[in-house]
């Protein structure tokens, strides 16, 4: 029979699999979309469509478009409110949206035996429960790695 230890294991690369799979769905929109006036290009900032040309994003050398990645009006709204203090709450959102992407929940209401074992785990190492899942996660990442 497993251990609680190692069904937990399963079930965080489960998470983080899925997790990946998420993310990965998210950040791919279709780059450059037909329309019938032209092409428009997906611009991740804004998360809209806009039209794919020089007028409506910035020359970019390096990007496989040769447009970047951002449209002009998302950057220049991004510029503009990093060079202004009175931004500075907008500003803050956006770090907090960025650090919400990387939370990673775990739900234990169905693994009750499983929560108890990270806790009494963790009490065992000197760690917190969510230092003794993080250390999980990395071990499982090693364990597909390997
Ligand atoms: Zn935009």
């Amino acid at each position: 029979m497993k251990k609680g230890i190692d069904i937990l294991r399963d079930v965080i690369y489960e998470r983080l699999a899925e997790k990946r799979r998420e993310d990965m769905a998210k950040d791919k929109p279709v780059q450059i979309k037909k329309t019938d006036n032209g092409d428009e290009k997906w611009c991740p900032k804004g998360k809209h469509y806009v039209k794919a040309d020089v007028d409506h994003f910035y020359n970019d050398a390096r990007s496989k478009t040769g447009l970047s990645s951002w449209c002009r009006k998302c950057q220049n709204k991004a510029a503009k409110s990093t060079s202004s203090k009175t931004t500075a709450a907008s500003n803050t959102s956006e770090k907090k949206f960025v650090q919400e992407d990387m939370v990673l929940t775990l739900d234990f209401s169905k693994l009750e035996i499983l929560y108890e074992d990270i806790l009494a785990e963790a009490a065992d190492q000197l760690r917190t429960p969510a230092m003794q899942v993080m250390w999980l996660a990395s071990q499982a990442l090693y364990k597909e790695r390997a």
